[in-house]
């Protein structure tokens, strides 16, 4: 199986069956996040124990590729604490935008690294990273992100 089909199998079964899916009961952190250029919204809900992630949800409505990545990054930080999994919101962002050549460098991306083709789709990279940026947001306390306007985390990519 190549990478390409690999990416179509794992995209498509985190559609059929999203982890994660729902709200944290009692959660401590929560964001939305809203990507206007495709329609993707989604909220990520986290309950956080002693700088740790003991629970990480998403919800929303989001096309494929949103869901899957929100799906695989709920599984991903489930458990990490707040500083490795905000290193690896720092390098999944990296991958799609195409700053980090995941073949090269040290990083801990593991399965993640289906989503490194996103950086050749420039619609989609923004679809990838939307959850990415919705948990940053979540462990900064904002409210609300959007992938475009004033408070865009691309501003400063
Ligand atoms: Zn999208």
């Amino acid at each position: 199986m190549d990478s390409t089909q690999l990416y179509q199998e794992i995209i498509l079964d985190h559609n059929k069956k999203p982890r994660n899916w729902g709200k944290v009961e009692g959660c401590t952190h929560k964001s939305e996040g809203l990507n206007p250029l495709c329609g993707d919204h989604i909220w990520v809900t986290l309950k956080v124990v002693d700088d740790a992630i003991e629970n990480v949800a998403f919800e929303g409505k989001s096309c494929a590729i949103c869901k899957a990545s929100a799906s695989m990054m709920t599984t991903a930080v489930k458990g990490k604490k707040l500083a490795e999994a905000d290193a690896l919101v720092q390098e999944f962002r990296e991958m799609a935008t195409g700053k980090l050549d995941v073949g090269q460098g040290t990083h801990h991306l593991g399965r993640l690294t289906v989503f490194a083709g996103v950086k050749d789709l420039p619609a989609r990279v923004k679809c990838a990273i939307l959850p990415w940026h919705t948990l940053h947001a979540a462990f900064a306390q904002e409210a609300t992100i959007s992938t475009e306007g004033a408070n865009d985390p691309f501003a400063n990519a």
